[in-house]
């Protein structure tokens, strides 16, 4: 067995280094090279840009922005870009060494990359964050491509934005360049199913894992944290499928009913007003239930059977993971534990089910409008959810088979897999044996 510590910055704040950490508990599972493990310790190319842009009042301002990708060996780069006043480079090389991982655990043919712009896009107007979308391309154009390193959407982005995009990075090649971005709308060469696909793929975990802990929807209370694409969606399926959801939230809050919330009335009222309210609407009178309001520190200590942080990263780390009461979390946010609070959810004995296979189903059906884009064939809507909810189902059974087998955390033993299918690639490309012994 190979033995050698991750070579990371010792910066205890940096994101990168914390995910590290995880490939360091991974790499005592498996037998792969010192070269790949080398590889696999820096990002291919990281890029930092300036986004000179034209504001509404006339005003000239310059955006960060960031695109890294991370390593490509067993295809081009994938990864959404991400718009919050968080972003920074450190970020953007995390979420992109997660993506490697994820699409060799989904065993996609894509390597792992992530943008992002340093903004609160709330402040913009439509105009000028569209300017802002087709900057931020103008900028990475370079560095991008079907075959090179294709986008996304992620937090704070959207199909609209990825639309832009497209057009913009079209324009530049002076042809239409479809495969460039996914996450695009219907209209612009979008697949079917890709909206709903990150919650879709999260709720086929749940349900194949549901069966082992023999939990039953009615009977099963579910928080999530976090109500946009992802958290939103994820919690209409888990509410249609009888799970008792008690507790939502967003940016500003959240609200706990511990007899269940009517997701369909929050959701509506959210969409409509971008305000999370405790209602129960029936046809077009709608009332508020009994509720608490609640801070997202509580939601996350909240006494219920499932946890599911869907926002951010670093939700949960040393500082509360004492506090947290539920017994299984279901990762849809990108690191949204450090390594940290790991062990101590460990130690409580709460099974974690890790971003890199929970929130896979987004760049799975990324990866499946990227195949139509290219044979100019377009899927169902039933074809698409099947073969997700098929490749998602494989993959999570397959890692709990693998956590079960060598006695691991289901997380590491995620990694384990991933890291399978990356040495082999890597070490494809000819290792040290091969040259010293020639
Ligand atoms: P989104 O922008 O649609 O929603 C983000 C949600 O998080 C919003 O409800 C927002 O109010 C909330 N939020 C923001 N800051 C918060 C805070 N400090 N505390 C609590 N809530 C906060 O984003 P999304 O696409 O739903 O992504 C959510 C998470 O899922 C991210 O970590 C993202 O990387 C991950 N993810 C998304 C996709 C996808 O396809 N959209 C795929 C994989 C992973």
């Amino acid at each position: 067995m190979i033995e050698i510590a991750m070579q990371y910055t010792d910066d205890s704040n940096s994101l990168l280094s914390d995910a590290g950490k995880r490939l360091e508990q991974a790499l005592k599972h498996v037998d792969i090279s010192e070269d790949a493990i080398a590889r696999l310790q820096h990002p291919k190319t990281s890029l930092s840009v300036s986004i000179p842009v034209r504001m509404d009042d006339g005003r000239l301002k310059v955006f960060s922005g960031y695109r890294v990708r991370y390593d490509d060996t067993r295809g081009a780069g994938k990864g959404g870009v991400r718009y919050h006043p968080h972003v920074s480079l450190d970020e953007v090389q995390s979420l992109a060494f997660w993506m490697t991982f994820k699409c060799a655990l989904l065993d996609l043919p894509f390597g792992g990359a992530k943008g992002g712009i340093t903004v609160n896009p709330k402040e913009l107007s439509k105009a000028e964050l569209e300017r802002l979308s087709r900057g931020y391309i103008d900028a990475i154009a370079d560095a991008i491509g079907a075959d090179i390193d294709s986008l996304a959407p992620d937090v704070y982005t959207n199909a609209t934005i990825m639309g832009w995009m497209m057009d913009q990075y079209s324009t530049i090649q002076r042809k239409l360049c479809r495969g460039v971005v996914t996450g695009k709308p219907l209209a612009l060469g979008g697949s079917k199913g890709r909206d709903t696909a990150t919650a879709m793929g999260a709720f086929t975990v749940i349900q194949a894992m549901s069966p082992k802990f023999q939990l039953i929807p009615a009977e099963t209370t579910v928080a999530i944290q976090g109500f946009g694409n992802a958290g939103s969606t994820l919690a209409g399926l888990l509410a249609e499928a009888g799970y008792k959801i008690v507790a939502v939230s967003d940016s500003k809050g959240g609200i706990y009913a511990p007899q269940g919330l009517d997701i369909a009335s929050v959701k509506k009222h959210k969409d409509q007003d971008r305000e999370m309210k405790a209602l129960y609407c029936q046809g077009t009178v709608c009332s508020i239930v009994e509720h608490q309001t609640i801070s997202n520190q509580e939601l996350l200590a909240l006494d219920v059977d499932v946890l599911i942080p869907a926002a951010l990263e670093n939700q949960i780390t040393e500082d509360n993971a004492a506090e947290i009461k539920a017994k299984y979390i279901f990762e849809v946010a990108n690191g949204p534990i450090n390594s940290a609070a790991d062990q101590i959810l460990g130690q409580k004995g709460i099974y974690v089910f890790p971003d890199i296979l929970v929130n896979a189903g987004g760049v799975t059906v990324s990866y499946f409008e990227w195949v139509q884009n290219r044979s100019g064939w377009y899927w169902t809507l039933s074809e698409v959810n099947q073969r997700l909810q098929a490749k998602m189902q494989l993959e999570a059974e397959q890692v709990w088979d693998l956590s079960k087998d060598l006695n691991i955390n289901i997380r590491t033993a995620a990694y384990v897999q991933a890291l399978k299918r990356l040495g082999t690639a890597l070490d494809a490309k000819g290792t040290r044996n091969y040259f010293v012994n020639r």
